[in-house]
C-alpha cells in the first residue's frame, strides 16, 4: 500500500510503498477514508534525534477515519464496512486513568511503549490503518468522515480543554482563543455551543481572523502587543475568565497570561515551547494554569454527537495521498484554512 512517511530526522515527508498490514489477534484493519493533518506532526518533524521516543520511518497521521476492512481473531462488535473514527491517544486500557476512559493520560503508556497512530505507531495517512483494539473505534454512522475526521483531535483536544473551564464561563464571561487554525476554529464553535461567553479570537493572519468571525467569534483581533490591552478593555478591565492558547509559543503564553483575570483558567494547548511564570503577585489571584493533552474516549463520543447536532462543523481542505506533502508545506506556511484532510 501507499503511505506518507517521515523518513529521517530533518527530511520532508514522502509517499512510499510499504507492505499491506494484517490484523493480529484483537486488532482491526481499516481502509482509511480520511486522515487529518495536525501541526503536532510538524513539531515532531522538528525534533532532534535525541528527543524522538520512537524509531523512523514513521507513517504520519493521528487523525484517522475508515471503514472496517478486516477483524483480527477475537475482535468483535464491528462488521466489515462499518464507518468509524479512531480514538488516537491509545493507552493500556487497564490503569487508573484508562479505567476512566482517559487513555490520553495513561499511566503506563511510556513504560509499555504504547504510541498513538502517527505519533509512534504507523499512522492514518496511508491506504490502510491497523488499530490495536476495537476500544479505539467510535462508530461514525452517517457522519461524513472527511468533514469530521479532524474532530478526533482538532475537535477532541479543544473540547477536553474547554469542558474543564465551563463552570467559569458564566453569563457575561469572556473566553479568549489564541490561534484560530485547525484546533482554534473548532474551539470557537465549541465555546459558542457550550457557553454563553463572549469569544475573542486572536491570530496573526487576517484570513484566519476572517475564519474566526465566520465560525462565531464575537471579536477577532490581531495577536500583537496591543491585544492584551484590548482584551482588558473589552472585559471592562476584568480580563478573561478563560484563555485557550492554541499556539503555546513564548509570546502567546505571555499574551495568554496578560489577558487572564482573577480566578481565570489559562490553558496552554499549543506545543510551541512557551512556558508561563506562575506565582503570587505575578499572576492574577487564583488563576489556574493547565496544559492538557488530547481528550478521553467519552469526550470523543460527545464531540461527534455535537457534530451530528450541527453544533460544530470543521472547515476542511482536501488533498490526495500524492498531494499530502503539499498539505504539510501549506500548514507549515500558515496557509491552511481550517484543517487539511488527506483522502488516501
Ligand atoms: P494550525 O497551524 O492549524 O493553527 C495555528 C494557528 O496559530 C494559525 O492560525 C496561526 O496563524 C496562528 N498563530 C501563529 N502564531 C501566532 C501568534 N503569535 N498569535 C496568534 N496566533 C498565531 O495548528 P493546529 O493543528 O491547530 O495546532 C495548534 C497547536 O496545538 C500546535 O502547537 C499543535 O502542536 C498543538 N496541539 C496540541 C495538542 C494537545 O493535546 N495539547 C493536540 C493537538 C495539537
Ligand atoms: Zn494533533
Ligand atoms: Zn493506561
Amino acid at each position: 500500500m501507499k503511505a506518507l512517511q517521515y523518513p529521517a530526522v530533518g527530511a520532508a515527508p514522502v509517499v512510499v510503498d510499504v507492505p499491506d498490514p494484517e490484523p493480529g489477534p484483537g486488532q482491526v484493519l481499516l481502509k482509511v477514508t480520511a486522515a487529518g493533518v495536525c501541526h503536532s506532526d510538524i513539531a515532531v518533524m522538528s525534533m532532534p534525534a535525541a528527543a524522538l521516543r520512537f524509531p523512523l520511518p514513521l507513517t504520519l497521521g493521528h487523525e484517522g477515519a475508515g471503514t472496517v476492512a478486516a477483524l483480527g481473531d477475537g475482535a468483535t462488535g464491528f462488521a466489515i464496512g462499518d464507518s468509524v473514527a479512531v480514538y488516537g491517544p491509545w493507552g493500556c486500557g487497564m490503569c487508573h486513568m484508562c479505567a476512566q476512559g482517559k487513555e490520553n493520560y495513561c499511566l503506563r503508556a511510556a513504560e509499555l511503549q504504547i504510541f498513538p497512530p502517527g505519533l509512534g505507531a504507523p499512522g492514518a495517512i496511508a491506504q490502510y490503518l491497523l488499530v490495536d483494539s476495537v476500544r479505539h473505534l467510535v462508530p461514525l454512522g452517517d457522519l461524513d468522515p472527511v468533514r469530521n475526521v479532524p474532530l478526533t483531535d482538532a475537535g477532541l483536544t479543544p473540547y477536553h480543554a474547554i469542558k474543564a473551564s465551563l463552570p467559569k464561563l458564566v453569563g457575561g464571561s469572556t473566553a479568549v482563543v489564541i490561534g484560530t487554525g485547525g484546533l482554534g476554529h473548532v474551539a470557537i464553535q465549541l465555546l459558542r455551543a457550550l457557553s454563553p461567553s463572549r469569544v475573542v479570537a486572536l491570530d496573526v493572519a487576517p484570513e484566519k481572523l476572517e475564519l474566526a468571525r465566520e465560525v462565531g467569534a464575537h471579536e477577532a483581533l490581531m495577536s500583537d502587543e496591543t491585544a492584551a490591552a484590548t482584551v482588558k478593555e473589552l472585559t471592562r478591565g476584568r480580563g478573561a475568565e478563560a484563555v485557550f492558547d492554541f499556539v503555546g509559543a513564548p509570546p502567546t503564553v505571555a499574551l495568554a497570561s496578560a489577558c487572564a483575570g482573577v480566578e481565570s483558567d489559562v490553558t496552554i494547548v499549543g506545543i510551541g515551547g512557551g512556558s508561563a511564570q506562575v506565582g503570587f503577585g505575578v499572576t492574577p489571584y487564583d488563576a489556574a494554569f493547565r496544559a492538557p493533552y488530547w481528550g478521553s474516549r467519552a469526550e470523543l463520543v460527545e464531540v461527534l454527537d455535537l457534530a451530528r447536532d450541527g453544533d460544530v462543523s470543521v472547515h476542511v481542505e482536501t488533498y490526495s495521498l500524492a498531494e499530502a506533502p503539499k498539505a504539510y508545506e501549506r500548514l507549515h506556511a500558515g496557509q491552511v484554512r481550517g484543517r487539511a484532510v488527506i483522502l488516501p
